[in-house]
């Protein structure tokens, strides 16, 4: 089947309007789209930048119909949709990624065992839906584990780790005795992602290997590209590759993985939209993961991804907010630094508020910019 391209001057619908809807609106707009956004709040990060914010409950089919038929392409950038609300928008325009991915990626289960059964490496995992099947789990698997409810986590929630076995009915009560996934626990030496993007056509095109550090379970830093990687960059575009053809995705999709001591390489989970630790595409590479996601689903050529200059990113959480508003002036003194921040009002303790992102002519200072630039904020508090 061919399609139409969709040009600029069309209208782009995301569903959900964080900071990921805000950071596509502003690509988006660069080109020449307009953009709506449908999400359950008002004056919202990407509500800001758009041309209309329709409020409305994410349960709420013929409000979400309503929205989509004033646009011509749906995305998102908030995957728990429901399949209901998934198909009217699908039976109005096309949306992309489809339903089908969402439905995939909704379910931690669902994801690991659709990416298996492609052949692709994924932690070894076992279903556990009720105590019986968790200690089944165990005896497979072994301890320690992680235990994890198959829908509605992120950041670390809803998530236990097991050191031993007697611990398995603690977690299995602390997290509501609803369906998860026991997963072993890998001894990784890194985190990685790729934020990968597939167009209409099948092209391909992606960023990464990306390093995380995480701090209480949240992305703190990342960094791109990184040299020590290179000897894992054809594996890990060839897994990123293998996921994004076994779902048919069209737009981006991040490929979260653990790289193991031995080099081998392990999908960790996927979320079928542009992701945190590709938020340093936007200096650092010819083409950002937001630009890419306008290009993907608008059915353009794809752009360059690959950072073609050294970049660390820094996430700003409401934390640092604690001793009063940070000092942006001290950490826009640092050459080559660039602050992002969202338009949220309230600071809260863990929310991500903003990030920084330096770029440099080596790894090593880009990546002790952007530290001393988050320092800086807080420095007089
Ligand atoms: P997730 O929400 O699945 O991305 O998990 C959040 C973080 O918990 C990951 O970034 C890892 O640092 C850690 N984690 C999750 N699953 C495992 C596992 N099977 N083995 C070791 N660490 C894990």
């Amino acid at each position: 089947m061919t399609h139409q391209p969709i040009l600029p001057g069309a209208v782009l619908g995301v569903l959900g309007s964080g900071q990921l809807g805000r950071m596509f609106a502003i690509a988006a707009r660069e080109m020449g789209y307009r953009v709506h956004v449908y999400s359950n709040e008002t004056d919202s990060p990407a509500g800001h930048i758009a041309d209309r914010e329709f409020v409305g409950d994410y349960t709420d089919v013929d409000r979400i119909r309503e929205f989509a038929r004033t646009v011509d392409v749906v995305t998102f950038e908030f995957e728990n949709i429901s399949a209901e609300a998934a198909q009217a928008i699908e039976e109005i325009g096309p949306v992309r990624p489809g339903g089908h991915v969402l439905h995939i990626s909704q379910n931690r289960l669902r994801e690991k065992q659709t990416l298996a059964d492609a052949g692709l490496p994924v932690t070894p995992f076992r279903p556990v839906r009720s105590s019986a099947e968790l200690e089944t789990a165990i005896q497979d698997l072994g301890c320690p584990g992680v235990l994890k409810t198959a829908e509605g986590g992120y950041d670390g929630k809803g998530q236990v780790a097991l050191k031993a076995a007697s611990e398995a009915a603690a977690a299995w009560q602390e997290l509501g005795q609803l369906e998860c996934i026991y997963e072993q626990f890998i001894e990784f030496e890194r985190e990685v992602s790729v934020v990968a993007s597939r167009g209409l056509d099948g092209e391909f095109a992606a960023c990464g290997p990306v390093h995380n550090d995480h701090h209480n379970h949240i992305l703190d830093v990342s960094i791109c590209p990184d040299p020590t990687l290179d000897s894992l960059r054809e594996e890990a575009m060839r897994i990123a590759r293998g996921v994004l053809e076994t779902l048919d995705v069209v737009g981006v999709m991040c490929v979260e993985m653990f790289v193991q001591a031995d080099g081998s390489i392990l999908i960790n989970e996927v979320a079928p939209r542009p992701h945190n630790s590709g938020h340093l595409t936007i200096e650092a590479s010819p083409c950002s993961q937001f630009e890419q996601q306008v290009r993907a689903i608008c059915g353009l050529p794809l752009g360059d991804m690959q950072p073609h200059t050294p970049s660390a990113m820094a996430n700003l959480l409401g934390d640092l907010w604690v001793g009063g508003e940070p000092d942006w002036l001290e950490a826009l003194r640092i050459p080559g630094v660039r602050l992002h921040l969202y338009g949220k009002q309230e600071p809260r303790n863990g929310r991500k508020m903003g990030h920084l992102t330096a770029i440099a002519g080596t790894l090593e200072a880009a990546v002790a910019n952007v530290q001393k630039a988050r320092k800086a904020l807080t420095r007089n508090q």
